[in-house]
């Protein structure tokens, strides 16, 4: 056979399967071209999950009739001149490849205009043949349509997915770019139906609106350390998904999938949702060019970082900072949401018609702050009008499996895990180093434990930082830890358990992982196993007494797993239950 060099058709088709793989794919390279161009305003269409027809109309610069036939060229491009531009590009796209390979592999048409001329120009391209430059309507920007995408490609056609699943990824492909030019206004229409239209607004507006959730639900956050910068809206945990769907992450103003910052926007949440939960969030982070590789190569969504380490550390207490300053001293219980029964969420909704506004509630952070001032109040007493709704203004009704403590206050009935508040107790006297006694051992108690999980906790700063909860230990064989001192309120728990379990925590500690992160988990572990358990049963004065303690400390409505400490019915959710309202 003889050696052929491919014609210009090909060799499109072949790149066009590189560069466009799906609808979606070809969405993403008209949308950046518009940004591209200065537009203002983008408004999409498509139909048929974008099989049949997608449709991009800017107003941005336009492109000059004699231009046209260059712009569906392969390798014509505006945007870059010579290789050493490669490294200073700020412009989305530069490969000068997108038009000319979606003009392969459909039936693309191309209509623009410059500012201030009379009429417009467009071209066809089908299947990779360009027709004469026509003039056209007067339009000031451009329009794109692409029609009948892989028509001429069986095999491509026969991979894609169906119309709904095509959708979904346009839509991610849309939301992805709304999120990150929120100074543009864009729409989008599918099969002829407005679905979404957002207007020129901000970061923090936008993506509330792109998420779906109330401002009052989100936390913004715009940080710089040295040559990083983190511009992120942080959704309430109380609002976390069951997936990472609603968490977007952008590096250099691209949607990535990167696995070092979503880990690190997990952390930043840890101890605020439950396991297996998610957190939303759009979190955009910029660094300094020299010290990232964004793969240029179109598709592909991989960042590489020159640090790691450091950029894992930003996000992350950048994060946790945000939610200390925030989310502490709330009561926030998590309300039931009965299938059947439509209970609309008023708790926080309502609150500030019963409550100081000014003083008690923050309608941006929809949460309560309790006063300085609280009281216990006697139980035999019927509830006071007290202005606050704080823990030890509660009155307890009683216990319910020997697990609840049912507990009211003129909010409503609340039900309140022993386990999970105690934990949270015990948790933030760790965390804050408060009432930490400990005390020496009489008979000297051995735990015995795998020789390298025994290496593990001798690391002189995870022995150092123990100590300091409390536990001083020496190692007495290869395979046995002595205990010279525990935290008294240990005191009654088994200490074999624990040891297993923090010796794991920190061998499991992955390389990425800071001493702060390890204490954190081992103060999870210590309070969980020093807590009250379910089953077990209180009096009345010691289901107060926690009550009370959960007052001393900053609170959040989670345990230290997550699970939720407290759950709260309103009069108004009971009487929706009885129907005495409808
Ligand atoms: P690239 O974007 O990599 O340059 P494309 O094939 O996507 O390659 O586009 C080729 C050229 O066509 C661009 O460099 C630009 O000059 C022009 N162009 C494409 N889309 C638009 C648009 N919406 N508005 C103005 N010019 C455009
Ligand atoms: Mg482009």
């Amino acid at each position: 056979m003889d050696i052929q060099v491919l014609d210009d058709n090909t060799i499109n088709k072949i790149a066009a399967g590189e560069v466009i793989e799906r609808p979606a794919s070809a969405l993403k390279e008209l949308l950046e071209n518009a940004a591209d161009s200065g537009a203002t305003r983008i408004d999409v269409s498509f139909d048929e999950g974008g099989k049949n027809l997608i449709k991009v109309v800017d107003n941005g610069s336009g492109i000059k009739p004699e231009q046209l036939r260059l712009a569906l060229q392969r390798h014509a491009t505006s945007k870059l001149k010579k290789i050493e531009d490669l490294n200073s590009i700020q412009t989305l796209g530069f490969r000068g490849e997108a038009l000319a390979s979606m003009g392969a592999v459909s039936e693309l048409t191309l209509s623009s205009g410059t500012k201030g001329s009379a009429k417009g120009a467009k071209i066809k391209a089908s299947g990779g043949k360009l027709s004469e430059v026509e003039p056209a309507a007067s339009i000031e920007g451009t329009q794109v349509e692409v029609k009948n995408l892989f028509y001429n490609v069986p095999a491509r056609q026969k991979f894609l997915k169906s119309s709904s699943g095509e959708t979904a990824a346009i839509k991610k492909v849309f939301k992805n770019f709304a999120l990150i030019h929120p100074e543009i206004t864009v729409s989008l229409k599918q099969d002829q139906k407005q679905v979404f239209v957002y207007p020129k607004q901000d970061f923090f507006s936008r993506a509330c609106d792109v998420l779906e959730v109330k401002k009052q639900d989100c936390f913004y956050l715009n940080e710089t350390v040295d040559d990083m910068n983190l511009e992120a809206v942080l959704v309430h945990p109380k609002l976390n998904m069951a997936t990472l769907m609603g968490l977007y992450i952008f590096v250099q103003t691209r949607p990535v999938q990167d696995k070092l910052i979503q880990q690190a926007v997990l952390e930043g949440y840890r101890n605020l949702v439950m396991e297996h939960q998610y957190p939303q969030a759009v979190v955009s982070l910029k660094v300094n060019p020299e010290f990232v590789d964004v793969n240029t190569h179109p598709s592909k969504l991989q960042v590489k970082f020159q640090n790691s380490s450091t950029i894992f550390k930003f996000i992350n207490q950048s994060i946790k900072k945000v939610f200390e300053s925030n989310l502490e001293k709330t009561i926030n219980p998590v309300r039931v949401s009965f299938e059947q029964a439509d209970i609309q969420p008023s708790f926080i909704n309502e609150a500030p018609t019963q409550y100081n506004q000014k003083t008690f509630y923050n309608h941006q952070q929809g949460i309560f702050i309790p006063s300085e001032v609280s009281s216990v109040v006697n139980t035999a007493e019927p509830i006071k009008e007290t202005k606050v709704h704080t823990w030890s203004s509660m009155q307890v009704i009683g216990q319910f499996a020997n697990t609840y403590i049912v507990a009211q206050s003129q909010k409503g009935l609340l039900l309140i895990d022993q386990h999970a508040a105690h934990e949270r107790v015990l948790f933030e006297r760790l965390k804050n180093k408060s009432k930490i006694e400990k005390q020496a051992s009489l008979i000297e108690e051995l735990v015995e434990l795998a020789p390298e999980k025994i290496e593990a906790l001798l690391q002189e700063n995870i022995q150092h930082a123990l100590q300091n909860l409390g536990f001083e230990f020496y190692q007495r064989s290869p395979t046995h830890l002595a205990l010279s001192t525990k935290p008294t309120f240990l005191l009654d728990v088994g200490m074999q358990n624990l040891f297993d379990r923090l010796s794991e925590q920190v061998l499991d500690a992955g390389s990425h992982s800071v001493l702060e992160d390890i204490i954190t988990d081992v103060w999870a572990s210590m309070s969980c196993h020093g807590a009250i358990r379910a089953g077990k049963v209180l009096s009345k004065e010691e289901m107060q007494a926690l009550l009370v303690q959960m007052e001393e400390n900053s609170f959040s409505s989670f345990c230290p797993h997550g699970r939720p400490v407290s759950v709260l019915l309103t009069q108004y959710d009971l009487e929706k239950l009885f129907k005495r309202i409808v």
